[in-house]
């Protein structure tokens, strides 16, 4: 048995000591950099700027961004231990306003790098240790930036406008409140989103169906507010990229972000859309017969198989599974994975402001990252476990790139933790874990892939279409009868949809802080999947292959780092490999 206290609580005075000399000194420091920066400014504006003068710029802009980074990281971390510390509220607000300050300052050296020829680029970044990609993207985004006063109008402008918007999401969203009527022992008591969420996961059939229809009574009843504000992200997000940026069409400013070639996202999402249905339709009828029910529904998703209590893994136990199922590829992997904890960087304990959820946080590449993650037992806390350290591990591994590069770009970010994942899976399957666990497991990986590459595919392809729709002046309703086509086209004859499901748009996030950011979850999760088809072939000799994955960072596009290990490319035949996996673990399920 683990008591809370046992449970390791990360030492963040490592990083800084609260109301420190040193963070006042930090803070200091970082507008002092960048006041002394300035005096670049006239000579990059001239774009007289020798060999010599341009590594000093780079090497000053470098230093006041690891400060930024540092400066940041504490903020958000003290923050995410404890939510209701008013004195980090106010250092965080505090510091928001230093950094907005920096960037605008800083932001002559991103237009001086711009504004070279391309020969005059590459004989000032020639045989530059590092930094070289993230230069070289800096360029790439040359014909979508406008002029430097425009640029500096619309940054500005975001704050009271679509930032704004976004918040108003947040705000309204966050403080929905759930009936709990469903449920006899908290009769009466109000319930959060996370609370209700619980319950979708229910082994009633007909609590997960109540949870869910007090769900979209609450997003329902606002939808027409909610399908407002959706409007007016989609179309600022278009004006400002396809009218003023000149991008072909508005997932392409994301594609561009993401370092991908429009024609792998489009290879991706059109793969995704005849293979998820046909597979994701046979694990759902595999469910129902399963779980011996007479129709399926939407309700029943992510119904438990066993609904079993599961036996608590203490915590010590846990780490060690993760450590045993990570060096399974390689002993080093595991090792840096177990040098979190030991670095004391590892927040499991159950706190009472603690944010929910689990992160793991890189800050510099020579630190050790830090994870959070409120440890409850469970299995799935294992894999939690499993997953941050996965990220950990990765950033620990690019150490060597620089601060710019050194944490990999979104469509690999999930690599290490999502591979560490399935090699914790691997070891509850072979029985080596030392519990059974079998058909639990499966479910486990499946109800993931499911929810990962199914789910987020076609919310990726409802979004498209919802950009164009609103473009072409739709209504609340239009969008939300798209929504349920779209369901229809994902599930086919494997279960029932209520029409209150009409409204799921609504309360995905990603839509309104990050438009066109989902399709990164199923690029990831099929990548890690068809790694796993290698690793599967080759067995141990696959780990310096996936070790030079992570270390590369972001130094080079996805696409190369993948093709430096061998990988790729990332053609139909690639992501429908990825399927393939996922059609394995269902046959293992009969
Ligand atoms: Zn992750």
């Amino acid at each position: 048995m683990t008591t809370n206290d046992n449970l390791p609580h990360w030492n963040l005075s490592l990083l800084y000591e609260a109301d420190s000399p040193e963070l006042a000194r930090d803070t200091g420091e970082t507008l002092a950099l960048t006041e002394r920066f300035l005096r670049w400014r006239d000579k990059a504006r001239r774009g007289d700027v020798t060999k010599e003068e341009f590594r000093l710029m780079l090497d000053e802009y470098v230093r006041i961004r690891e400060r930024e980074i540092r400066l940041s990281s504490y903020a958000g971390l003290a923050f995410a231990q404890d939510t209701q510390d008013q004195k980090i509220l106010s250092f965080q607000g505090k510091l928001e306003e230093i950094l907005a300050e920096v960037g605008n300052k800083t932001l002559f050296f991103v237009f001086f790098w711009q504004s070279l020829e391309d020969d005059e680029s590459e004989r000032l970044s020639e045989g530059l240790p590092a930094h070289r990609h993230w230069l070289k993207r800096l360029r790439t985004n040359k014909p979508h930036t406008l002029s430097e006063p425009e640029e500096r109008i619309i940054s500005l402008k975001d704050i009271t406008g679509r930032d704004a918007v976004t918040t108003l999401y947040d705000t309204i969203t966050g403080r929905y409140k759930f009936r709990s009527h469903f449920d006899p022992s908290r009769k009466g008591k109000e319930l959060s989103r996370e609370e209700l969420s619980v319950y979708f996961r229910s082994p009633d059939p007909k609590t997960r169906e109540e949870a869910y229809k007090e769900f979209y009574r609450v997003y329902g009843g606002d939808g027409p507010l909610i399908a407002q504000i959706f409007q007016a992200i989609s179309r600022d997000w278009r004006i400002e990229n396809v009218n003023l940026r000149g991008y072909p069409h508005p997932q392409a400013a994301r594609n561009n972000r993401n370092d991908l070639p429009g024609e792998v996202v489009e290879s991706l999402l059109s793969v995704s859309k005849s293979e998820a249905p046909r597979i994701f339709g046979a694990y759902f009828k595999k469910k129902r017969e399963l779980l011996k029910l007479e129709t399926f529904r939407r309700y029943d998703l992510y119904a438990p198989y066993s609904g079993a209590d599961e036996e608590e893994v203490p915590f010590d136990a846990a780490l060690n599974l993760v450590k045993e199922a990570f060096s399974e590829l390689s002993p080093d992997l595991a090792k840096l994975a177990m040098s979190v904890n030991e670095s004391e960087h590892l927040s499991a304990r159950l706190l009472p402001n603690k944010r929910s959820g689990a992160f793991c946080c890189s800050v510099l590449p020579e630190d050790c990252p830090w994870v959070l993650m409120s440890y409850k037992g469970r299995r799935q806390d294992v894999f939690t476990l499993a997953h941050e350290l996965g990220h950990a591990s990765h950033s620990l591994l690019a150490k060597d790139k620089g601060v710019m590069e050194f944490e990999a770009t979104l469509p690999l970010a999930e690599t290490a933790s999502t591979f560490g994942e399935m090699l914790l899976a691997k070891k509850y399957l072979d029985g080596s874990a030392g519990v059974d666990g079998g058909r639990d497991v499966l479910f486990h990986v499946l109800d993931d892939a499911y929810a990962t590459v199914g789910r987020q595919a076609f919310f990726a392809l409802f979004e498209i279409e919802a950009h164009d729709m609103v473009f072409r002046g739709a209504t609340a309703d239009e969008l939300s009868r798209a929504y349920l086509k779209n369901l229809e086209t994902q599930f086919g004859d494997s279960m029932t949809v209520g029409g209150e499901f009409a409204w799921e748009w609504t309360c995905i996030p990603h839509f309104f802080q990050s438009p066109f950011y989902v399709y990164a979850y199923t690029f990831g999760q099929l990548l890690v999947y068809s790694l796993w088809n290698v690793f599967e072939k080759e067995g141990k000799a696959f780990a310096p292959k996936l070790i030079r994955i992570l270390s590369l960072g972001s130094s080079a596009s996805p696409a190369d780092i993948l093709a430096s290990a061998g990988v790729g490319p990332l053609n139909d035949e690639f992501w429908a490999g990825g399927y393939g996996v996922i059609e394995r673990f269902l046959n293992a399920l009969s």
